[in-house]
């Protein structure tokens, strides 16, 4: 079955169970990801920018830049832990860019995220000539450091006192602000403890007007269910760009518009901000999807592959169903389950189900800017300004 796009675009192939492996929660269709990486767009001249992506360890760092050169990728900014640079620097040379990133395996999380990101962040700039810092303000780190008051929000004094070295060092900012609404409805249900998803906006439209520094705002700025909401983000403050990483939220919530009849459509929403979305995938590739061992049994990612056609099948459906959303006129369940669904609403939904996909069908000058253009004038135009 081929899917026809309607707009001239050509549509990922989509031909049901030709797959080397048979269906599997990243792949429930079956599909021979890179028959079907050939059937999109030939990418902009130079490549596309992966903005936003956690590469880890020695093997699966290269399985990731397999399926990245698939679809049309040729250069990432990855967020990876200081003492795990070297050997992704190894794998993907060149074709590497790291973002400061506070080192989680540090015991002591009250540190990591105070006091030691600070160090951290200097190190990044020094040794590996980074241009960007994560802020990672999610609600999370509530339960991550319980007495963390003065870190947890995007503009408590810890992520100002970042905000203010990385200013100091030539640096611009990368931000994750808020979870999923889903996440809100079910595991951060309690408001007292993790606070209401608005509230951490007031905050955020704050540190974009004190730092005049370029933003990027993951995953849509943390609300693609709410793009009024984003439109006057975009709106309010011209240093705010937004990535479309997180595939699988993304395809559920941005697939969705309108709302409601007279809302804004996904689509409408590109064209007016095309200049202000980056194309970031958030895939975290790590040597536990290579085998059934686990080092970091602790962690949820280390469970999503076991051997290396798996990791591969996984990194491979996130660019598959980032690009179909964004230039395809696909319409269809995705191929990728969704585990959001059966937590809010495990009545209807089980492990193996998947929400609709439907793609935006962008016209190509849009869909260059996404995929390159905006991210060549913003990361490499200020890593050009601040050497
Ligand atoms: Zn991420």
């Amino acid at each position: 079955m081929s899917v026809g796009t309607g707009v001239g675009n050509p549509a990922p192939g989509f031909t049901r169970g030709t797959g080397p492996r048979g269906p599997s929660q990243d792949n429930l269709a079956a599909l021979d990801y890179r028959t079907e990486a050939a059937a999109f767009l030939a990418p902009p001249a130079g490549g596309v920018i992966d903005a936003h992506a956690h590469l880890m360890g020695a093997q699966a760092p290269r399985l990731y830049a397999r399926a990245a050169a698939l679809f049309g990728v040729t250069l990432t900014y990855t967020m990876t832990q200081l003492h795990m640079v070297e050997p992704v620097h190894e794998a993907l040379g060149d074709a590497v860019r790291f973002i400061a990133f506070p080192t989680w395996a540090d015991p002591n999380p009250g540190v990591t995220h105070r006091e030691g990101y600070l160090r951290v962040i200097e190190e990044f700039r020094r040794r590996h000539a980074s241009r960007v810092l994560k802020v990672w303000a999610a609600p999370r780190l509530r339960e991550l450091i319980p007495d963390g008051a003065d870190c947890w929000d995007v503009e408590s004094p810890w992520r100002v006192r970042a905000c203010e070295l990385g200013r100091d060092l030539g640096m611009m900012y990368l931000v994750h602000v808020a979870d999923p609404d889903t996440w809100f409805a079910t595991k951060y249900a309690d408001r007292a403890r993790f606070g209401a998803k608005p509230d951490a906006y007031a905050g955020l439209e704050r540190m974009l007007d004190r730092f005049e520094a370029p933003w990027i705002a993951a995953h849509m700025g943390g609300w693609p269910e709410d793009l009024e909401r984003l439109d006057g983000l975009l709106s309010r403050h011209p240093n705010l760009h937004l990535d479309v990483s997180a595939a699988r939220w993304m395809v559920r919530e941005l697939s969705r518009h309108p709302a409601a009849p007279g809302k804004p459509d996904f689509r409408s929403f590109c064209l007016r901000w095309k200049d202000r979305l980056v194309f970031g995938t958030d895939i975290v590739a790590m040597d536990d999807h290579l085998s059934p061992r686990k080092a970091n049994p602790r962690s949820i990612k280390a469970d999503q592959a076991s051997d290396p056609d798996a990791a591969f099948e996984l990194y491979a459906s996130r660019f598959w169903a980032l690009r179909a959303l964004l230039e395809s006129a696909f319409d269809a369940p995705s191929p990728i389950s969704d585990p959001d669904l059966a937590m809010v609403d495990p009545a209807r939904f089980d492990a193996n189900s998947s929400p609709r996909l439907r793609g935006a069908a962008l016209p190509h000058d849009v869909l260059h800017a996404i995929y390159r253009g905006n991210a060549q004038r913003v990361l490499l135009g200020w890593e050009r300004d601040h050497p």
